[in-house]
């Protein structure tokens, strides 16, 4: 399955991929998190896309391009993938189009999350994860059982994104409506995109986004 979850940042793209992954045993292709792992590696891509994402505006498509052509090619793609974060304009649309062509895939579902922006601004301001096993809380929505220990792997370290702040969130905000939203016509014209009710709890939203997978 070749899917692609589009929505604002902070709509819960990341929480459901991971939830999808683990169902369906495809990986979850982040374009952010690959261009955090690069800022944290200290590559030259790393040092280039570091200030970009400070702004909360896009890195270059060639770059981003580039990225995904290589890891669809890797073994754990065989199966499929789930993209979050990408495609985020109309260039990466057409270019991840001829990606999928040139090797005689295409795409299954393209899944709109649905959710308000000021929603998005209270959510991504509160959110962080462990630093240990990656599992998310957010200040208000979700505390650790025990405060300062992680639910899932007993870790103490807590990380937030540099870019979760509210001005760089509203940025990211006007990015996305500027330079992503125009991707709902282009996928509605194809007949691959449904929509899901981001505002929903989390179970909800999974059920969802199952439902339209499984043609239900
Ligand atoms: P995300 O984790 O998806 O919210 O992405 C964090 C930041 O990484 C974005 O605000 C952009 O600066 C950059 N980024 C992630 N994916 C892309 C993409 N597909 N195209 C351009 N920039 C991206």
């Amino acid at each position: 399955m070749k899917l692609i979850l589009l929505g604002p940042p902070g709509a819960g793209k990341g929480t459901q991929a991971r939830r999808l992954m683990d169902e369906h045993g495809i990986p979850q292709l982040s374009t952010g998190d690959m261009l955090r792992a690069a800022v944290a590696s200290g590559s030259s891509i790393g040092k280039m896309a570091k200030e970009v994402m400070d702004r909360g505006e896009l890195v270059s498509d060639d770059i981003i391009v580039g990225m995904i052509a290589e890891r669809i090619d890797e073994a754990d793609c065989a199966n499929g993938f789930i993209l979050d974060g990408f495609p985020r304009s109309l260039a990466q649309a057409e270019a991840l189009d001829a990606m999928l062509a040139e090797r005689g895939l295409k795409l299954d579902h393209v899944i709109e999350m649905a959710v308000d922006d000021e929603a998005l601004v209270e959510r991504i301001t509160g959110r962080f994860t462990c630093a240990n096993c990656g599992a998310g809380y957010h200040d208000r929505f979700q505390r650790p059982k025990v405060d300062g220990v992680c639910d899932s792997c007993g870790g103490t370290e807590f990380k937030r994104r540099a870019d979760d702040n509210e001005e760089t969130v509203r940025s990211r905000l006007k990015v996305y409506h500027d330079q992503t939203a125009p991707l709902l016509p282009y996928y509605r014209e194809k007949g691959v995109l449904s929509e899901v009710d981001g505002m929903a709890p989390i179970d909800e939203v999974t059920r969802q986004l199952r439902s339209v997978i499984n043609g239900g």
